[in-house]
């Protein structure tokens, strides 16, 4: 049996949605998402990821088909990746043994990864980064994080990570980070940054979608708009000086930019190529959209499972 001929299924756990596909080949043949578990106990949780992965499962292959699974984490996980060590949406799960117990709720063996590493290995095979070498991937959200695929495969520098990317200082005297310092790169593209930083310019905004809209021609208030796209264009040098850093360490062929940002790529996009040296790798926005996660652990679901079966 062809490595691609193998289904698996992949979810992507969230701070906001659990998110899972059934990929089958180079396709995802299913695909939903749930609200994130609300309040509850950490078992309440993780029962509720094992739910949402049975549901994309056909009943047949359930039990003895062993369908291989990976699930996505926002976070750090253990040397041998079965315990969670901190998640940053997800307290709860912190310290949780998590592979064990979703192996033993499922009955097949599960892979866990870190979210942007499962994102790095979806855009770099299938999505905007097929055929580099090096697809640097850029994901910010309700966080903020960066993966290395090589030749496909997430490269582990630090906790399974190139490291802590949420917490590179761009700017000293900037916005206070949920870590006790100031200016992080989090502190000012997640979302919560986002909207802080439009609050200090005048513009009632809740949420980067609310500033998408404001920066259309079609918003009411011009001034209003005029803000919101400088607003975007500060996005957009702020996220380059970001890719400065980034670029330096780990020499990229491409940088792919994801998460929930990137469905306003034209409005930073050109502000943040400028801040880059012309001989530079490209910066594009991501291909595969709200279940590239998810994707890229079914991917790395089904090489694990192709190498264990060797
Ligand atoms: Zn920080």
């Amino acid at each position: 049996l062809r490595r691609e001929a193998v289904a698996a299924a992949g979810c992507d756990v969230g701070g906001t949605a659990i998110k899972v596909v059934l990929l089958r080949g180079r396709t995802a043949a299913r695909s939903f998402e749930v609200p994130a578990p609300g309040k509850g106990t950490r078992e309440e949780a993780i029962d509720a990821i094992a739910a949402s992965v049975r549901a994309v499962v056909p009943p047949r292959t359930r039990g003895p088909a062993r369908l291989p699974v990976g699930v996505a984490v926002p976070g750090f996980l253990d040397a041998a990746r079965r315990r969670v060590v901190r998640l940053s949406n997800l307290p709860r799960l912190d310290g949780a043994p998590l592979k064990a117990a979703l192996e033993r709720r499922l009955g097949t063996s599960v892979v866990l990864d870190a979210d942007t590493n499962a994102g790095a290995v979806a855009e770099a095979r299938l999505g905007a980064g097929r055929g580099r070498e090096r697809v640097l991937y850029v994901t910010a959200g309700t966080g903020l994080g960066a993966a290395l695929a090589v030749r496909g495969e997430p490269i582990r520098v630090s906790r399974h990570t190139v490291g802590q990317v949420a917490h590179i200082p761009l700017d000293p005297s900037g916005l206070s980070c949920r870590c006790g310092a100031r200016g992080c790169a989090e502190a000012l593209l997640g979302a919560r940054g986002m909207v802080r930083r439009a609050r200090r310019m005048g513009l009632p905004a809740r949420s980067p979608a609310d500033l998408h809209r404001m920066a259309s021609r079609a918003w009411p208030s011009r001034k209003e708009a005029a803000i919101a796209r400088s607003l975007w264009r500060e996005t957009g040098d702020l996220l380059g000086a970001l890719l400065r850093v980034l670029t330096a360490f780990l020499s990229p062929d491409i940088v792919v930019v994801g998460g929930g940002l990137a469905g306003s790529a034209d409005l930073f996009l050109p502000s943040a190529r400028r801040r880059l040296c012309r001989r530079g790798a490209a910066v594009v926005p991501a291909a595969l959209g709200r279940f590239a996660g998810a994707i890229g652990m079914a991917l790395l679901a089904r090489d694990h499972s192709s190498k264990s079966a060797r």
